[in-house]
């Protein structure tokens, strides 16, 4: 069976499951194309306690008593490190939206924190946000998120069940892999979001991920095999954005979801 196949009996079982019926064609398109539209926020809703992949009635966003952004005046220049990180999650997140550590701030329209479950025993680590991220302030809602919520819906699992965070949370321009000095200025963010959920496995998407979180280079070499970051199973693998391109490699990702979905005991 090949990817492909797979993937859609593994989606129609899970419709099945849950009542939905999928059809095949439906399918199809995650291996063709992905529309161009923003998925609707999902509503504020507090974080849940428990670990669990259970599908949750609520989303698990940034809390709505989040304090307000405060204007900074000083415009960065360039080169910045991420120091004094707060702890908590709501003094990381006034930490991003006012971030002017590197010269990434000075384009963004929104910083772009990561949403998800924080209690996931899953997390997906992407590079940066793109064009529709920097629009919505929200992680993975374009093109390349659209085919990461397929991916992920085909592990039986939904973006509520997961934490999504990029290695930069402001937008490089036109869509440029982050200079080294950027990702040190921002690195310090993923770190402690990382602490804060601590993920049973991390999925790193792509090779400005696997460079930035395990300082490592070559993707294609390394996905597919199990690393360790302060002792959480990570599993580097394609980016959805670089399957947009080369779909026959749909097949190689599958397989290293696999993996991670037997790590985590979720029948296929
Ligand atoms: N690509 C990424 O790496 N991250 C996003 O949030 C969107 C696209």
């Amino acid at each position: 069976m090949d990817f492909f196949d797979d993937l859609t009996a593994a989606v129609q079982r899970d419709g099945a499951r849950r009542g939905v019926r999928v059809a095949g064609d439906e399918w199809q398109k995650f291996m063709s194309r992905v529309e161009k539209t923003v998925p609707a926020a999902p509503p504020e809703t507090a974080a849940p306690t428990e670990n669990t992949f259970a599908v949750q009635e609520t989303y698990f966003s940034e809390p709505s008593a989040m304090p307000p952004v405060q204007e900074q005046p000083e415009p960065a220049s360039g080169i910045g490190i991420c120091r004094d990180i707060p702890q908590d999650w709501a003094g990381l997140h006034q930490a991003v939206m006012n971030c002017r550590n590197c010269q990434l701030c000075n384009n963004r329209n929104n910083a772009v924190f990561g949403e998800g479950n924080r209690s996931a025993r899953l997390m997906f680590v992407g590079e940066g946000p793109g064009a529709e991220e920097d629009a919505s302030g929200r992680p993975f809602v374009g093109p390349a998120g659209q085919l990461l919520d397929k991916m992920i819906n085909a592990m039986h699992l939904s973006r509520e069940d997961v934490y999504i965070a990029n290695i930069v949370k402001c937008r490089p321009p036109g869509n440029r892999n982050p200079a080294d000095d950027e990702a040190a200025a921002c690195i310090g963010y993923l770190e402690q979001q990382i602490k804060l959920v601590q993920p049973e496995v991390i999925v790193l998407l792509g090779g400005t991920a696997l460079r930035f979180l395990l300082k490592m280079d070559g993707i294609t070499r390394c996905r597919g095999r199990w690393f360790e970051y302060n002792n959480i199973a990570v599993m580097p693998t394609f980016h959805p954005a670089f399957l947009l391109r080369k779909a026959e490699s749909k097949r190689e990702a599958w397989h290293d979801l696999k993996l991670v979905m037997a790590r985590l005991n979720i029948p296929l």
